[in-house]
Protein backbone atom coordinates (compact mmCIF):
# COMPACT_ATOMS: atom_id res chain seq x y z
CA UNK A 1 0.00 0.00 0.00
CA UNK A 2 1.69 3.31 -1.01
CA UNK A 3 0.28 6.29 1.12
CA UNK A 4 0.13 9.74 0.01
CA UNK A 5 1.16 10.65 3.33
CA UNK A 6 4.21 12.11 4.28
CA UNK A 7 5.62 13.02 7.46
CA UNK A 8 4.60 16.40 8.99
CA UNK A 9 8.46 17.67 9.37
CA UNK A 10 9.03 16.70 6.48
CA UNK A 11 6.02 18.65 5.05
CA UNK A 12 7.20 21.98 6.77
CA UNK A 13 10.59 21.21 5.42
CA UNK A 14 9.30 21.27 1.76
CA UNK A 15 6.97 24.25 2.53
CA UNK A 16 9.88 26.17 3.93
CA UNK A 17 12.32 25.12 1.19
CA UNK A 18 9.35 25.68 -1.17
CA UNK A 19 9.34 29.57 0.13
CA UNK A 20 12.71 30.31 0.06
CA UNK A 21 12.63 29.68 -3.70
CA UNK A 22 9.28 31.68 -4.26
CA UNK A 23 11.23 34.60 -2.90
CA UNK A 24 14.23 34.63 -4.90
CA UNK A 25 11.98 33.97 -7.57
CA UNK A 26 9.78 37.42 -6.71
CA UNK A 27 12.72 39.34 -5.86
CA UNK A 28 14.24 38.26 -9.54
CA UNK A 29 11.25 39.32 -11.46
CA UNK A 30 11.42 42.64 -9.45
CA UNK A 31 14.18 43.09 -11.25
CA UNK A 32 12.88 42.89 -14.44
CA UNK A 33 10.44 46.22 -13.36
CA UNK A 34 14.09 48.12 -12.58
CA UNK A 35 11.90 50.95 -14.35
CA UNK A 36 8.85 51.07 -12.14
CA UNK A 37 10.16 51.49 -9.29
CA UNK A 38 7.46 51.56 -6.74
CA UNK A 39 6.78 47.86 -8.57
CA UNK A 40 10.28 46.51 -8.16
CA UNK A 41 10.10 47.64 -4.80
CA UNK A 42 6.35 45.73 -3.95
CA UNK A 43 8.24 42.52 -5.52
CA UNK A 44 11.54 43.28 -3.08
CA UNK A 45 8.84 43.35 0.04
CA UNK A 46 7.21 40.55 -1.03
CA UNK A 47 10.43 38.57 -1.64
CA UNK A 48 11.86 39.42 1.88
CA UNK A 49 8.03 38.65 3.53
CA UNK A 50 8.45 34.90 1.63
CA UNK A 51 11.84 34.48 2.60
CA UNK A 52 11.25 35.71 6.04
CA UNK A 53 8.73 33.29 6.46
CA UNK A 54 10.78 30.56 5.73
CA UNK A 55 13.15 31.54 8.50
CA UNK A 56 9.98 31.61 10.66
CA UNK A 57 9.24 28.06 9.79
CA UNK A 58 12.48 26.97 9.89
CA UNK A 59 12.59 27.91 13.42
CA UNK A 60 9.51 26.42 14.06
CA UNK A 61 10.36 23.13 13.04
CA UNK A 62 12.95 23.05 15.19
CA UNK A 63 10.62 23.65 18.23
CA UNK A 64 8.34 21.25 16.75
CA UNK A 65 11.41 18.37 16.23
CA UNK A 66 12.16 19.19 20.04
CA UNK A 67 8.36 18.78 20.89
CA UNK A 68 8.31 15.56 18.53
CA UNK A 69 8.13 12.17 20.33
CA UNK A 70 11.13 10.15 19.23
CA UNK A 71 10.48 6.73 18.25
CA UNK A 72 12.16 3.87 16.23
CA UNK A 73 9.92 2.63 13.43
CA UNK A 74 8.41 -0.77 13.28
CA UNK A 75 8.82 -0.91 9.58
CA UNK A 76 11.88 0.15 8.78
CA UNK A 77 13.91 0.38 12.03
CA UNK A 78 15.18 3.85 11.90
CA UNK A 79 14.71 6.25 14.68
CA UNK A 80 12.16 8.73 13.40
CA UNK A 81 9.87 11.28 15.52
CA UNK A 82 6.40 11.63 15.61
CA UNK A 83 3.94 14.47 15.73
CA UNK A 84 0.27 14.46 16.74
CA UNK A 85 -1.84 11.43 17.27
CA UNK A 86 -0.84 10.08 13.94
CA UNK A 87 2.14 10.79 11.48
CA UNK A 88 4.31 9.04 8.74
CA UNK A 89 7.74 7.69 9.31
CA UNK A 90 10.12 9.82 7.86
CA UNK A 91 11.66 7.23 5.99
CA UNK A 92 9.53 4.69 5.03
CA UNK A 93 6.45 6.99 5.27
CA UNK A 94 4.91 3.90 7.41
CA UNK A 95 1.76 5.20 8.87
CA UNK A 96 2.41 5.57 12.76
CA UNK A 97 0.33 6.43 16.06
CA UNK A 98 0.62 6.48 19.51
CA UNK A 99 -2.78 6.11 20.39
CA UNK A 100 -3.51 1.82 20.78
CA UNK A 101 -7.13 2.53 19.93
CA UNK A 102 -6.31 3.99 16.56
CA UNK A 103 -4.07 0.68 15.78
CA UNK A 104 -4.58 -1.00 12.65
CA UNK A 105 -7.20 1.76 11.44
CA UNK A 106 -7.14 3.16 8.55
CA UNK A 107 -5.09 6.20 8.55
CA UNK A 108 -6.40 9.65 8.19
CA UNK A 109 -5.53 12.96 8.94
CA UNK A 110 -8.65 13.77 10.63
CA UNK A 111 -7.29 11.80 14.13
CA UNK A 112 -5.11 14.74 14.62
CA UNK A 113 -7.89 17.56 15.21
CA UNK A 114 -8.94 18.77 18.00
CA UNK A 115 -12.40 18.80 16.50
CA UNK A 116 -12.77 15.17 15.16
CA UNK A 117 -11.79 14.44 19.47
CA UNK A 118 -14.38 16.70 20.98
CA UNK A 119 -17.28 15.05 18.07
CA UNK A 120 -15.95 11.77 19.39
CA UNK A 121 -16.54 12.61 23.05
CA UNK A 122 -20.30 14.69 22.22
CA UNK A 123 -21.11 11.85 20.65
CA UNK A 124 -20.18 9.20 23.39
CA UNK A 125 -22.27 11.27 26.19
CA UNK A 126 -24.84 11.18 23.57
CA UNK A 127 -25.37 7.77 24.12
CA UNK A 128 -24.79 7.49 27.80
CA UNK A 129 -28.13 9.73 28.37
ZN1 LIG B 1 10.04 3.62 8.65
Amino acid sequence: MKLKYSSKINKIRTLALVLIFAGMIIMYIGLYFRNIEWLMVVFMILGLIAIGLSTVIYVWIGSLSLKAVPIECPECGKPTKMLGRVDACMHCKQPLTLDRNLEGEEFDEKYNSKRYWKEQENEQSDQSK
